[in-house]
């Protein structure tokens, strides 16, 4: 790369001093890779209910207390406070959705269930298993009560005017429902990102045809299509590719002419077939090419550019499956989500006793996969022994990263180490 496009793409100077695009700290190329993740700027306005795993492009504010109305928390008896030494006359029933139209008045109480709206004049709910039914439709409390008891009062969730979801926020099944419970039926999203995907390398073959010696079937795009689908973008599979560069050109010109993400898999490293530096060179700019981490190592991370002089933003994954998995999961899903527009935070980092030694060697990142699990109440990890980056059944078996920093070297069997969970709950 010459010092021309180096400057075009390092806006921020302070980093450029120990900037080596073959030697990269993790957490360089994360600072690197963020200054180029302008976020989307055109919006959509979807039905709720489409609007899951979307982000969200406008404030949602609250047009509404939320409950609107003081409401009964238990099923029982609402009643004037004053009154709760007394013998209490039962006048009427509140149900949810069909409220005690009356005033309570001294004496008297309401049988009021869950939901219902506290009637008019009751300022205190009794369970029902804590009153006594007496002869002509009275009832006695069984012991002392507090003003206002088991009322859930109108905006105690939400207030009117109240931001209730800010722009950025990536719609979760609890947001469908809070605001349903607005009465809001549709919302403002940006637009879904364009993601192009191929697979470079002349061994490799789609699944459902032979193979010939020395071809093996391509996984990676599998994969890819597997981690992209989990996220909300609009997802284009170009195929695998062969190791020509006539081929890779016309791909990665047709990839970035249409999206705003172009992702290959194989052929950045310095391997005699590796033609995906060169095109670059000729067709866009590269910030990186290797990182210091395992797997991971080679990277690469620019733009290139589109026969419309339109530019996508480029990542060169490894062509070892555990190593394209494991740098999509640490630099390519986080730059979607923030060109999504999306206020995504990395998932947090947990500190666990390993139960087996690890060896480690310092000066680069390692992400090994392991299986967390439960022991007498401790949470500890077990290194996967297969940490081989070609070898993809250690990340279908994994349930989590243990990430080791640069500083870290070999760890004892009952040593801290730092893990991050592949699943979530939602
Ligand atoms: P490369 O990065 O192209 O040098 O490839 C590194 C290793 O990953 C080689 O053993 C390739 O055969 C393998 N590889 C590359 N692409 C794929 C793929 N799409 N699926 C499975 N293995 C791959
Ligand atoms: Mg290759």
């Amino acid at each position: 790369m010459n010092q021309k496009n180096l400057t075009d793409l390092a806006i921020n100077p302070s980093c450029m001093e120990d900037y080596d695009p073959n030697a990269m700290s993790v957490m360089q190329a994360r600072q690197f890779i963020q200054q180029f993740l302008n976020p989307l700027i055109e919006t959509e306005t979807l039905p709720l209910r489409k609007s899951l795993g979307r982000v969200l492009a406008a404030d949602i504010v609250s047009p509404s207390n939320v409950p609107n109305h003081n409401n009964s928390a238990m099923d029982g008896f609402a009643f004037r406070f004053e009154d709760a030494e007394k013998q209490l006359k039962i006048v009427g029933t509140a149900l949810a959705g069909r409220p005690f139209m009356h005033i309570v008045g001294i004496g008297e109480c309401v049988k009021i269930m869950t939901g219902a709206v506290i009637p008019q004049g009751a300022d205190c709910v009794e369970m029902q298993e804590r009153v006594t039914t007496t002869v002509d439709e009275n009832i006695t409390l069984n012991q002392a009560v507090k003003l206002g008891q088991h009322i859930r009062l109108a905006g105690e969730d939400l207030t009117t005017n109240q931001i209730v979801l800010s722009k950025g926020h990536k719609m979760k099944p609890a947001d469908l429902g809070l605001i349903a419970s607005l009465g809001i039926g549709e919302v403002s999203v940006y637009r879904m990102l364009n993601v192009a995907f191929f697979s470079t390398g002349d061994e490799l073959i789609s699944v459902g045809k032979p193979l010939a010696v020395g071809q093996i079937y391509d996984s990676n795009r599998n994969t890819l299509f597997g981690m992209l689908s989990r996220l909300k973008v609009h997802i284009s599979d170009l195929g695998n590719v062969p190791d020509d560069p006539k081929l890779l050109e016309k791909t990665l010109l047709e990839a970035s002419r249409n999206n705003d993400v172009v992702i290959t898999s194989g052929g950045v490293s310095v391997g005699e077939a590796d033609h995906m530096k060169a095109l670059l060179a000729q067709h866009g700019q590269v910030l990186f090419w290797k990182i210091n981490m395992k797997p991971g190592r080679p990277l690469a991370y620019g733009k290139v550019q589109g026969n419309n002089n339109k530019s996508a933003h480029y990542f060169g994954l490894p062509g070892n499956p555990v190593s394209a998995m494991v740098t999509f999961y640490q630099f390519v899903q986080p730059a979607l989500e923030a060109l999504s527009g999306s206020d995504y935070r990395a998932p947090p980092i947990f500190n666990v006793e390993c139960t087996e030694p690890i060896k480690k060697v310092t000066g680069r990142t390692e992400f090994q996969r392991g299986i967390l699990f439960e022991e007498n109440g401790t949470w500890k990890v077990k290194p996967l022994p297969n940490q081989g980056s070609g070898m993809l059944s250690s990340m279908s078996v994994a349930n989590c990263f243990i990430v080791l920093n640069e500083s870290i070297g070999n760890r004892e069997t009952g040593e801290l180490v730092h893990v991050q969970l592949l699943e979530g709950i939602i």
